[in-house]
């Protein structure tokens, strides 16, 4: 579904990305990780074009990433993101947070999306915040509410980077609960995290990055347990 071909980047001398091949299947889930500044977040940021990419290719669903314009648009509302810092609409009601995509990029009238939009708050368990601002909410329901935003572009792929770095611990849970809720539907995710239980209980497949290469991969049981390189051995045993 989502195909990287020896994908580059440089931010200026830095090469960020470098001979990047990644394919992540439909209803596959990829954890990724790797040390601070390994490219985990560029990673993200070029699959759904924040970034460009110096030379490869980043195909969606057989379609090619394009430079820009309409389809661009087009092509980026089927991949949602979801960031460490929630990033809602701070002046919007939770509800209006979920709804306004799919009005405005999808076309969906307000009341389709109003009821859809309050569905999936049932589904990430905020229904009862629907009409409040993010800032009145802890940092666990604001990560489930960009779950819900995301959720209701209906995109084909769900990227998240970090999603719950920045949460006090007794929220994370909460958070990774509907991550793997989702895994089991069968969502394809991109999943930038360092959370071992949510990589055993949900990914595939764990892709290790340092240096801006792809160092190592495989079954997240046997990458826990029994890391092949030095580089993923030494990372596990830092954060383990
Ligand atoms: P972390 O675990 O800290 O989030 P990461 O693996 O997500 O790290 P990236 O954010 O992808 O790492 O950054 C990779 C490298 O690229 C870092 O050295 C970073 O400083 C650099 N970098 C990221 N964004 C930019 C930018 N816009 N301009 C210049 N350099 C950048
Ligand atoms: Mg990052």
């Amino acid at each position: 579904l989502v195909v990287l071909e020896d994908v580059d980047k440089h931010f200026g001398d830095l090469h960020v990305l470098q001979h990047v091949n990644l394919t992540v299947a439909k209803g596959e889930v990829v954890v990724v990780l790797g040390p601070s500044g390994s490219g985990k977040s560029t990673l993200c940021r070029v699959i759904n074009r924040l970034e460009t990419i110096g030379s490869g290719s980043i195909t969606i669903d057989g379609e090619r990433l394009p430079e820009e314009g309409r389809a661009l648009a087009n092509l980026r509302a089927d991949v949602g993101m979801v960031f460490q810092s929630f990033n809602l609409f701070a002046h919007k009601t939770v509800l209006e947070n979920v709804t306004l995509g799919p009005i405005k990029v999808r076309k969906v009238p307000a009341a389709q999306a109003r009821e859809r939009g309050l569905e999936l708050l049932t589904r990430v368990g905020v229904e009862s915040q629907a009409d409040k601002y993010p800032a009145q909410l802890s940092g666990g329901q604001q990560q489930r509410v960009a779950i819900a935003r995301a959720l209701a572009m209906d995109p084909k792929v769900i990227l998240f980077d970090e999603p719950t770095s920045a949460l006090d611990p007794e929220m994370v849970n909460e958070v990774l609960d509907v991550m793997v809720g989702l895994a089991k539907g069968g969502m394809t995710m991109v999943v930038v995290t360092h959370e071992m239980g949510f990589a055993r209980k949900a990914a595939n497949r764990v892709v290790f990055m340092a240096d801006g290469k792809i160092v190592e991969e495989g079954g997240p049981e046997s990458f826990f347990t029994s890391p092949r390189t030095e580089r993923a051995q030494d990372f596990l045993s830092k954060i383990l």
